[in-house]
This record gives structure tokens, C-alpha cells and sequence, in this order.
């Protein structure tokens, strides 16, 4: 079995579980160049909060793909159809504003040889989300990653997402929505593939 590796930090120099006080003290400068009293009550302990905070949202650097999928890949035993997994909610961060940017992602694959726990995509879309992203990048990566450790006949993955950095900063944007796609294999030259894929991505859910 061939996993390659990705590009995982597992020792960076911050952690979520203790704020870094380096961290904690540029935080507290930022506060002071916004203009507020980092001394006033509800502001005391902020700094460390967002040092916290901001680890953890980006604790994906910390994280490889290989880990987190472990042992829970699984003969596919002659099953040749899609897998789709829909609407797996996502929060990442975006690497110009450092902005959340949310919404789902939608996974599909048609084995070859392997099947992964279903419950494992989810994960592996929080390894590359938990970190500085544009979405384009972010697609492209789940899409490499599946790719990687199922070796599958083909794989698209389909983001749509709110930027927080659009909606906050102007006035004609609150309600757009970015819709990302990565296609690859028989997603990608087979156009029946491809579109069955994308009928069962954009289609409404009737749960949300
Ligand atoms: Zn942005």
C-alpha cells in the first residue's frame, strides 16, 4: 500500500492546549493598534484566548492524512459504483484575511480496489480545511488526498462555501456563494460519470 505523505507540520512550535506567550503577546499588540485598553477587563485574557483559538483552528498542519484515515480502508470486493458522501459541513480560515470561510462539501468516488470507512472523509476534509486556504486549493487537496490513499477509479469533490471576508467587508455580496470543483479520473473523461456526480452534489438537500 502506497500513502504518500502530505505536507503535515506535527512539530510546530504552538500548540491549542496552552497559549504560546510569544503568540499571546502579538495578539495583545494588535489590540493595543486597534485602539482598545488590552487591560480592561474583558479584553485581559484575550490575548490568550486567540492564541488558543487560532491553534486549534488551524491544527490541520499538525495532522497527516495517513493518520487519520488509519487502518479503515477496506477491500472494495467488486462494488464499482459511487460512494458519494454529501454535505460534510466545513470551517476553514482564509489565507488573505484570515477570515472564516464555511459551507459543505461533497465527496463522490468510484472504488477500485478500496473503500474507506465512510465516516474517514469527514476527517480527512478537516485536515486540509484546519489551515490558511483558499477554497480552490482546499478542493484540489481532498480531491489529491482520496486520490492517494484509495487509488479509486476516479473522485470529484464540490465545495460551496460563504466567505466571511466577502460578506463582512462589502455590501453586494453578502448572499453569493463560491462553488469550487476537482474532478479526476473517469469524474474527469467519463462526461456520465461526471454528471451523475454533479446532479447528486447540487442537488438541495431536503435536510438542511
Ligand atoms: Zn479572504
Amino acid at each position: 500500500m502506497t500513502i504518500l505523505e502530505d505536507a503535515a507540520r506535527p512539530e510546530r512550535a504552538i500548540s491549542h492546549h496552552t497559549a504560546d506567550p510569544e503568540f499571546a503577546g502579538l495578539v495583545r499588540r494588535q489590540l493595543e493598534l486597534l485602539g482598545e485598553d488590552a487591560d480592561r477587563e474583558g479584553l485581559l485574557r484575550t490575548p490568550e484566548r486567540v492564541a488558543k483559538s487560532l491553534a486549534w483552528l488551524t491544527r490541520g498542519y499538525e495532522q497527516r492524512v495517513e493518520d487519520v484515515v488509519g487502518g479503515a480502508l477496506f477491500a472494495a470486493e467488486g462494488h464499482h459504483n459511487m460512494v458519494m458522501v454529501r454535505d460534510i459541513e466545513l470551517y476553514s480560515l482564509c489565507e488573505h484575511h484570515m477570515l472564516p470561510f464555511f459551507g459543505k462539501a461533497h465527496i463522490g468516488y468510484i472504488p477500485n480496489e478500496r473503500i474507506v470507512g465512510l465516516s474517514k472523509l469527514p476527517r480527512l476534509v478537516e485536515v486540509f480545511s484546519r489551515r490558511l486556504q483558499v477554497q480552490e486549493r482546499l478542493t484540489e487537496e481532498i480531491a489529491m488526498a482520496v486520490e492517494r490513499v484509495l487509488q479509486p477509479a476516479g473522485v470529484g469533490v464540490v465545495i460551496e462555501a460563504y466567505h466571511l471576508c466577502m460578506m463582512m467587508r462589502g455590501v453586494e455580496k453578502q448572499n453569493s456563494k463560491t462553488i469550487t470543483s476537482a474532478l479526476r479520473g473517469t469524474f474527469r473523461d467519463c462526461a456520465m460519470t461526471r454528471d451523475e456526480f454533479l446532479r447528486l452534489a447540487h442537488t438541495p438537500s431536503s435536510a438542511s
